[in-house]
């Protein structure tokens, strides 16, 4: 029979199919009679045994290699030995080979997907990952970030804490809770702490209690995004109130067009939409006036230097009026409580924003949906080792070998938009 198997030691003598997968039986090649380890003496052969492991796919099936080994006995002793089989696993029934393949696959695959592929158990699969995550995770490292974004993220039915490159637009690290207990200890073993320079986050509090200790340099600015979101949340607050006033008709027709009016930015409104919105501010003057203070406090950010914006956030608190628009209030008393960190946005050397962060965001959720069941350590490792997203803006050489940034966002992106982080 033709060496299909092009294993060292063994050769196959048959081959037939079984429900699920194809059968390979081999024996063992020529074997050297042993000696007793303990009296040193040749041993006699004791019949053949039998024993079963998985091996690679072949012909697109499951393989199941049944190997038939000579067994030796001392007879001073009684010792029983078999020729050891050098391609097998150390750990589990299965060739080093199908090991290595899976090994290759588990982070880009589904473990059912792969379990069905090779024939091998769901939790064989998932073993073998985990191993592979212990590893990469004592050896793989990624360049600590100069600018640094750190951001939440509901995964796996918790807060998470993503942790960004912000100037090259890399993942660099996840954690699995934002509490101070899980972020200083990832602060305080952060190697080359010093470099970084600047910290964008949001106003989770722990966020700036967990670093500034450990990253002496390290300056804080609150992700814009989050800052301006909270004018569109009090504009949204707003227009709930006054459509809880509309009939039932009314009410449809504000729902599905005046919040994506008032909350688009006036320049990305069609010529259409300007007109609806045009009506909308005529028929609901109340609703016009909130919509414009969402507007003049996203125009804070137009400001070319931190004086102007400051000079123009107090301009806008100052136009509130005495009764009404609480939402609004409440914004200018949260910019007031972190009025430092927001304002240290126009003293960066250029605009620091965590934008990529949450991009990335809608693509962790969409690994938690299509990865239903996954636990947060295979889903940060399937974000975290992604073979394809780690090569895009790595390999930069700076002297002291290889620098790796960790993986590229955008290209994450488009690999869960094309379902191959699945
Ligand atoms: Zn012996």
């Amino acid at each position: 029979m033709l060496d299909l198997l092009n294993l060292p030691g063994v050769k196959p003598v048959d081959m037939y199919k079984e429900s699920k997968a194809l059968i390979i039986v081999a024996v063992t090649e020529m074997v050297k009679v042993p000696l007793c380890e303990g009296c040193n003496i040749p041993m006699h052969k004791h019949g053949t045994r039998k024993n079963k492991f998985s091996d690679t796919p072949l012909y697109m099936e499951p393989v199941r290699l049944e190997v038939q080994r000579p067994r030796f006995r001392c007879e001073s002793c009684g010792k029983m030995a078999m020729p050891e089989l050098s391609f097998l696993d150390d750990k589990r029934r299965a060739t080093k080979r199908l090991v290595d393949v899976i090994r290759q696959q588990c982070l880009g695959t589904t473990f059912r997907a792969l379990a069905e592929q090779t024939g091998v158990a769901v939790n064989t699969v998932k073993n073998i990952a985990h191993d592979l995550i212990n590893e990469l995770s004592q050896t793989v490292r990624y360049e600590t970030p100069v600018i640094m974004g750190i951001d939440e993220v509901n995964l796996a039915g918790d807060y998470r804490c993503v942790i960004s490159n912000l100037a090259t637009n890399n993942v660099f690290d996840m954690l699995e809770y934002r509490t101070q207990e899980h972020l200083k200890p990832f602060f305080k073993d952060l190697p080359d702490g010093d470099k970084v320079e600047w910290v964008c986050t949001d106003m989770w509090r722990p966020f700036k209690r967990s670093f500034t200790q450990y990253l002496p340099n390290a300056k804080l600015v609150i992700d814009k995004f989050h800052v301006v979101k909270m004018a569109s949340e009090a504009l949204e607050e707003e227009r709930k109130k006054y459509q809880a006033q509309l009939g039932k008709e009314q009410r449809i027709y504000v729902k599905k067009s005046i919040r994506c009016l008032t909350l688009k930015r006036p320049g990305n409104l069609t010529s259409p939409e300007q007109k609806a919105l045009e009506i909308v501010r005529q028929e609901i003057p109340e609703l016009a006036v909130a919509y414009d203070f969402k507007e003049a406090f996203f125009g804070i950010y137009d400001e070319p230097d931190k004086q102007n914006a400051q000079n123009a956030f107090e301009a806008w608190e100052n136009s509130l009026p005495d009764q009404g628009l609480e939402p609004f209030k409440k914004l200018a008393k949260t910019v007031h409580n972190h009025y430092e960190d927001i304002f240290a946005y126009w003293d960066a050397p250029f605009p620091i924003t965590n934008a990529y962060t949450e991009g990335l965001n809608g693509l962790i959720k969409m690994v938690n949906r299509l990865g239903r069941g996954y636990s947060y350590e295979i889903i940060r490792a399937k974000t975290l080792y992604s073979a394809e997203a780690r090569k895009v803006g790595s390999g930069i050489r700076a002297g002291r070998g290889k620098v790796e940034y960790g993986p590229h966002i955008p290209t994450l992106l488009k690999q869960a938009e094309s379902g191959e982080l699945d």
